[in-house]
């Protein structure tokens, strides 16, 4: 079989960079290792996506994606005007349906095992499932595994260094949350209102509220978590982040952007022993945080953990070296590039379990990243999309959000077509 693109990896970033090359005309191939698509944005329960700039470039593929979610009610506009609280389950259909729109081939359950090199060029792989290993031939590559597995696979050179991680967290979601009750309480309970937003969209009460350990701000919550450790309910170490949104087409259910896992050392989400370690870990504390709602946030009483993400959430692992190297400088000074793929202006966002280490830094002004962050130092025909991408930590760490992920990839699907 030959196409004239496969990528690895159908998450945020994959799926735009299938979707952009598919409506234009390109043979792709997409390898998918779980059954649906998606990624973190369905496996990993993480919503809503992050508000970007208003002047963000390359959004076709963000927009048909709310545009076909709309008509499910599977997406909402949020009361600070962020069009992107969407429902993960419902995104896992949709996706479906844009990839099939743009004739994008979809293998899920299907990794690439390995590749025939001559010189700097990817000549073919070889993709196994449970149920096929065959042998594909493509005129480009693109890895938006997340964690450059692909890339991995062939030798290619990595920038990320030992010991630059962010926590990782495993998200889980809570249904049967008297929502109307909880948002009632929470505006009282909070009422410098620093953290906690409620608003009503579609007959449907929509809130987020949340709680650190960091000493930054005065965080309501804190004194129902401190009380929670000395009943023996919470670990002090279940107090390092609390998160909660609800979702749309989810009536009753509140999604935790927690917990972090939390360990004295740094975790490497790429070790495998770790790595386990982690999802059992994360899988304690989600018990523990539960029995936390439950007991202390008014509205909880008959709550009941309804879901836990299937993928740990890892927001940064190993990145390709790129013909360029994207860096928090280009960040700070707001450079400009011949061939910007993404314009933003999310902050530098760094999650730590220590205290008061980790890190959300304002930018000043809108940012660009080059397409040559996507181009694969080592090979010819090889490039790379979402978190993986080459920027240094900090960097990274302000353009991994969903909506950045898209763009970025639709940018390198315009850079291929143009090249072809
Ligand atoms: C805990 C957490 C909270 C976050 N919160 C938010 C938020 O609220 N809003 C927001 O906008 N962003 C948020 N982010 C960031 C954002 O979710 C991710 O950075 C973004 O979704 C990454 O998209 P991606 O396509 O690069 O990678 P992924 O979503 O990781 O997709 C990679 C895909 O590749 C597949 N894959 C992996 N290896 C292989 C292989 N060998 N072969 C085939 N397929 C493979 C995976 O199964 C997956 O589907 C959060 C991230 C985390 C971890």
């Amino acid at each position: 079989m030959s196409y004239d693109v496969v990528i690895a990896g159908g998450g945020a970033a994959g799926c735009s960079a299938a979707y952009n090359l598919g409506i234009n005309g390109k043979k792709v191939l997409l390898i998918e290792k779980n059954n649906y698509l998606g990624g973190l944005m369905t496996g990993g329960l993480v919503t809503p996506f992050m508000k970007s700039s208003d002047n963000q470039i390359n959004t076709s593929f963000g927009s048909r994606f709310k545009t076909e979610m709309k008509k499910y009610n599977a997406v909402i506009t949020y009361e600070d005007g962020n069009d992107g609280w969407f429902n993960p389950e419902y995104a896992k259909i949709v996706l479906d349906k844009l990839m099939n729109e743009a004739s994008v081939e979809v293998r899920f359950d299907t990794v690439i095992t390995s590749a025939n090199i001559d010189n700097n060029y990817i000549r073919d792989i070889t993709l196994s499932s449970k149920m096929l290993s065959e042998r594909i031939k493509s005129r480009y590559y693109i890895d938006a595994t997340g964690n450059c597995d692909f890339a991995k696979k062939i030798n290619c050179e990595f920038i990320n260094k030992k010991d630059e991680f962010q926590s990782l967290n495993l998200r889980f979601i809570m249904s049967n949350v008297d929502i109307e009750k909880f948002a009632k309480w929470i505006l009282e309970f909070d009422n410098d209102r620093d953290v906690t937003t409620v608003c009503c969209v579609n007959d449907e009460i929509h809130m987020s509220t949340a709680y650190t350990w960091d000493t930054n701000k005065k965080w309501a919550l804190d004194p129902l978590f401190k009380q929670a450790v000395d009943d023996g309910i919470l670990k002090n170490e279940d107090r390092n982040y609390f998160q909660v949104f609800t979702i749309p087409k989810m009536p009753g259910s509140i999604a935790f952007n927690c917990p972090r896992i939390y360990t004295k050392n740094v975790i490497d989400p790429l070790n495998n022993l770790e790595y386990t370690a982690s999802l059992k870990s994360g899988r304690e504390s989600i018990l523990r945080l539960s029995n936390f709602c439950v007991k202390y946030l008014k509205g909880f009483e008959n709550a009941y953990i309804s879901s836990i993400a299937d993928m740990l959430g890892i927001r940064v692992s190993r990145r390709l070296k790129g013909k360029y190297i994207f860096t928090i400088d280009n960040i700070k000074s707001g450079r400009t590039f011949e061939h910007p793929v993404l314009i933003s202006n999310y902050p530098i966002d760094v999650h730590s379990v220590k205290n008061n280490q980790s890190v959300l830094e304002k930018v000043n002004k809108e940012y660009q990243m080059p397409v040559e962050a996507m181009i694969s130092a080592d090979y010819d025909n090889l490039f790379t999309a979402g978190r993986c991408v080459s920027a240094d930590f900090y960097a990274q760490a302000a353009i991994r959000i969903i909506p950045s992920c898209m763009s970025m990839a639709e940018g390198l699907a315009k850079y291929i077509l143009e090249l072809s």
